[in-house]
């Protein structure tokens, strides 16, 4: 983090005239001394925000915010006092008093700066040159005009080989070029991996380039449609928002945001004037996402493609919006189209009133999502629809909504609403007694994972289990019966000991000279386990403890599959709870053992 002095932030201030700052966020107008405009901060028609030039400070009448330039950044982008420091020393270009890792913000300064010259290259060839004239052509054909393209700073990667390349390599190193994924080397040739691509930029929140999306846009075989940077030290995909930057100011002023699913969807919202629409870089929401929206706005307008695939979308994203607290709601685009067909085939006017008029509120469309297409005269339909409303509900809910939709569903479904409501409390201890098991589970998981076997007390059970094998005829019986149960992690270990039991039901005489014979590669360490060197003596306690040792094993291995499992795949409650109570029945198998060792060892002192 870059530090400043007080005196570097005066300088600061100095070069930051309020006006000029507040006029790019607010549109104010003279008003004696002072300008006024409609306040950011609170919904008002008439204007009651002042900005002294002369002071260097606004205050607004209506709901009292006021402060100096810093103070206006840090309300209006949500960001502490000295992000909003930062935020104005970048723009006037002030260096900070020292940074602790200078050579890092230097390199990152560099990356920048190229990306921002790739976007000026890529722009120059769509909007200036004659070779970009098939690319501008395609985007006017789908509704964009130049002012669009300039405002999103839309480019184009020319069809040769290397000429971005041959642009920025006199001033940068070719490695950092291919760091930030715009460069390609084979052999002996640099080459530009963006080719006869639609070129996005890709700011972060601050307006900073921090990577591109490339796009087809002449039915090219065999190729995706969008091509993304590489991730790199200034771009993480799933922490991107497309448009944040430029929507921030209408956010604002509209007190929402919209989030849609593609780049051209946003861009034909732009057109159709709705100015505050962002979408997530081809990937599915995420709770990063999420998070960031919540910086900057507490209601959101999820505008999806209409089609099955969209509305699945939006249910997830709803989930995740409604985690960090956001309010949702939903805009249903009829005839499975998507923002921008819907745009162009009905009327800006008309996209603006769905967005305005038509919005359905995240429970009622969850509703709609539970009971549409099920034919709800049919108790099997019946009970699957219960189902999932009674999930939602118990996870997003108050008891108020709760009771609401239950009614509706009695209602829809004539089941008598006592009924219903009886279910649903029979769900909700059911689902206690799920969460009381994943609770206690999650604590005995944590517990036995501190005392985890070791591989050498497994390798070492199992080498003595292989030498008494070997040695005592009277130890194969014991050790056969239990050999399901078992799990030895050494592959050598557990071909000896296979063999050793082949040998033992062929009625083959086990011996040093025997067992040669089937191994050829013996270390002088495996044969000694055929040989009573040490002369020891037949010890069932202590051949016990080893089979118990590669049981428990056998035990911690499993669990570990099963956590695995959980955390990585979707499932249902039903094969979470199945999946539970195996795990928990490992680990009370895993207790019995241990306990059962700690009384011999108590009881033998
Ligand atoms: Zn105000």
């Amino acid at each position: 983090m870059p530090r400043f002095s007080q005196k570097k932030v005066e300088e600061i201030k100095n070069a930051a005239d309020i006006v000029d700052v507040i006029s790019e966020f607010v549109s104010l107008h003279q008003a004696g001394k002072n300008m006024k405009g409609l306040c950011p901060f609170h919904n008002e028609k008439t204007p009651s925000f002042f900005v002294s030039k002369e002071r260097q400070l606004f205050n607004c009448f209506g709901c009292g915010e006021k402060g100096n330039v810093f103070q206006f950044i840090s309300k209006y982008k949500r960001v502490d006092y000295w992000d909003a420091v930062k935020f104005l020393a970048d723009k006037y270009k002030i260096e900070p008093d020292f940074s602790e890792d200078i050579k890092k913000t230097d390199n990152t300064a560099r990356l920048f700066r190229i990306n921002e010259l790739a976007k000026q290259f890529f722009s120059l060839q769509l909007l200036n040159l004659e070779s970009g004239s098939e690319g501008l052509k395609y985007l006017k054909s789908r509704g964009f005009d130049e002012q669009t393209l300039k405002y999103f700073e839309l480019g184009l990667a020319p069809k040769q080989g290397n000429l971005l390349w041959e642009n920025l390599s006199k001033n940068f190193h070719d490695y950092e070029l291919v760091e930030l994924g715009l460069v390609g080397k084979n052999q002996s040739d640099y080459y530009d991996i963006f080719r006869n691509k639609i070129m996005f930029p890709i700011h972060d929140e601050n307006g900073k380039t921090v990577g591109f999306s490339g796009r087809i846009f002449n039915n090219e075989e065999n190729t995706a449609k969008y091509v993304n940077s590489a991730q790199s030290e200034v771009f993480t995909k799933s922490d991107i928002l497309y448009n944040l930057d430029k929507a921030v100011p209408f956010i604002n002023q509209n007190k929402r945001l919209v989030l849609m699913e593609g780049f051209f969807d946003v861009m034909s919202a732009y057109t159709a004037g709705v100015k505050e629409a962002v979408c997530s870089m081809g990937t599915a929401l995420t709770l990063n996402h999420a998070k960031l929206i919540k910086k900057y706005t507490d209601t959101v307008v999820v505008c999806y493609d209409g089609d099955e695939a969209g509305v699945k979308a939006a249910y997830k994203a709803m989930v995740l919006l409604g985690q960090v607290g956001l309010d949702v709601k939903v805009a249903l685009l009829p005839d499975k189209l998507d923002p921008d067909d819907y745009i162009k085939t009905k009327s800006k006017e008309s996209f603006r009133n769905v967005l305005k008029n038509n919005l359905f509120d995240q429970h009622d469309f969850v509703y709609e999502i539970i009971v549409n297409k099920k034919d709800l005269t049919k108790p099997a339909e019946i009970e699957k629809a219960k189902l999932a409303l009674f999930e939602y509900l118990d996870k997003a809910a108050s008891s108020t909504i709760r009771e609401i939709y239950l009614k509706k569903f009695s209602n829809d479904t004539k089941v008598n609403y006592e009924d219903i409501l009886a279910d649903y409390h029979n769900f909700q201890i059911d689902n206690a007694r799920l969460n009381n098991i994943k609770n206690r589970q999650s604590a005995i998981v944590k517990a036995a994972s501190q005392k985890r076997l070791t591989k050498k007390a497994v390798d070492s059970a199992s080498k003595k289990i292989i030498n008494y094998y070997a040695l005592f005829e009277e130890s194969r019986d014991l050790i056969n019966s239990r050999l399901d149960n078992v799990r030895i992690d050494n592959n050598r270990f557990k071909e000896l000991l296979m063999t050793l039991k082949a040998l033992y039901r062929g009625n083959i005489t086990i011996n040093e000279m025997q067992i040669k014979k089937d191994f050829s590669d013996l270390t002088e360490e495996e044969l000694n386990l055929f040989r009573n060197n040490s002369e020891i003596v037949y010890n069932e306690t202590e051949l016990i403890d080893c089979l118990e040792t590669l049981m428990v094993n056998k035990y911690e291995y499993e669990t570990n599959y099963y956590q695995e499992k959980l955390i990585t795949e979707e499932l249902s409650s039903e094969e979470e709870k199945v999946i539970f109570i195996r795990i928990l029945e490992l680990q009370q198998n895993i207790q019995t053992i241990r306990g059962k060792r700690n009384v011999k060892k108590t009881t033998s002192h």
